[in-house]
């Protein structure tokens, strides 16, 4: 913990300085052309000599960049043996287990899955942000910047189509793909919507370019599409579940297997708990602690100090206490 917290320190000073150095910079060019409009003109009006100082506005302190509140789950998640290893253990886990699956024509993995699915061919739904794609580039670059998710920030990511992909994935979905598996992806980036880039494009040429399967061309790929009704997963599994079997689920997300409205962290953990035969077996869990539906049944619409108040809550620290430290401060 001690080095974590070296390391965080350092970091942060470090960005200060950047910062810092930056401004001075800055401060200095606008000195220099001062001093030289100075030398030539007449002094300008008191209004004009201070709008350079409102233009160089103190940028944000390190301390206000909450994106490295998720720095230890972005180095875990990106550097780890342990997250290298924990991704491969579940994808050769689901590999292991799918010849099981096949052959038991009454097996399913989606709750969605209804009236006779015996002679449907089978199918594998997976997620695709960090489950079969790792996109800790984009995490990386909001902590750089020092900002939170934005859907324009996203949508130009997503346009990249460079994301690596997850350890152990590719092995499991081309092992499933020869055994005449058809994968779909099934993921909350969206359908173009005005404003913003296609992102089903990329994304499958980002996955094809990978060699993952089912991907020349978009069929199997199904995105948020509010204007069909698809904002959460359900509906797709369900619309999946009409033509095939679905054997297995893989995700990083626990609504990437199974829809709970108005969540609680109760009513989430019974929903797994209620499936202790599915896991491993059906259900794919892989780990994400660095966003996801976990953080957002604490946080909802919260952000910055506000967000952090509430985690702090949320792990038994008093309100009035977890409201100091969250702005800076510590017990005393
Ligand atoms: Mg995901």
């Amino acid at each position: 913990m001690h080095n974590n917290h070296t390391i965080a320190l350092a970091l942060a000073h470090s960005t200060a300085l950047g910062i810092m150095t930056v401004m001075r910079t800055v401060l200095y060019s606008l000195l220099m052309v001062g001093l030289v409009a100075c030398a030539s003109k007449p002094a300008p009006p008191l209004e004009t000599v201070s709008a350079p100082q409102q233009a160089a506005a103190p940028a944000p302190r390190a301390a206000d960049n909450f994106q490295l509140d998720m720095l230890n789950a972005v180095v875990w998640s990106r550097t780890s043996a342990e997250s290298e290893a924990v991704h491969l253990q579940t994808y050769e886990t689901a590999r292991r287990t799918l010849d099981a699956a096949l052959a038991d024509r009454t097996w399913t993995a989606a709750t969605e899955q209804t009236g006779d699915f015996s002679r449907l061919p089978p199918a594998i739904v997976v997620d695709v942000d960090d489950t079969v794609l790792d996109t800790t580039d984009y995490m990386v670059e909001r902590a750089r910047v020092g900002d939170a998710f934005s859907k324009a920030s996203w949508n130009a990511y997503v346009q990249l189509e460079n994301a690596p992909p997850v350890p152990g994935a590719l092995k499991y979905l081309q092992y499933a793909a020869s055994k005449g598996v058809t994968v779909f992806y099934v993921s909350n980036r969206e359908v173009q919507v005005p404003g913003f880039k296609d992102e089903v494009e990329p994304t499958r040429r980002n996955l094809a370019k990978l060699g993952f399967p089912n991907t020349s061309d978009a069929k199997t790929i199904l995105f948020r599409d509010n204007a069909r009704g698809w904002k959460d997963k359900s509906p797709r599994r369900a619309e999946i579940a009409k033509t095939h079997r679905i054997v297995q689920m893989v995700g990083d997300n626990l609504y990437d297997l199974i829809d709970i409205p108005n969540a609680t962290r109760e009513s989430r953990d019974t929903a797994v708990e209620s499936r202790l035969d599915w896991l491993g077996t059906r259900w794919f869990v892989l780990p994400n602690p660095m966003y996801g539906s976990w953080e957002s049944v604490i946080t909802q619409s919260a952000s910055g100090s506000d967000a952090r108040r509430l985690k702090l809550e949320s792990i038994g620290v008093p309100s009035a206490l977890a409201d100091v430290i969250a702005n800076g401060g510590f017990e005393r």
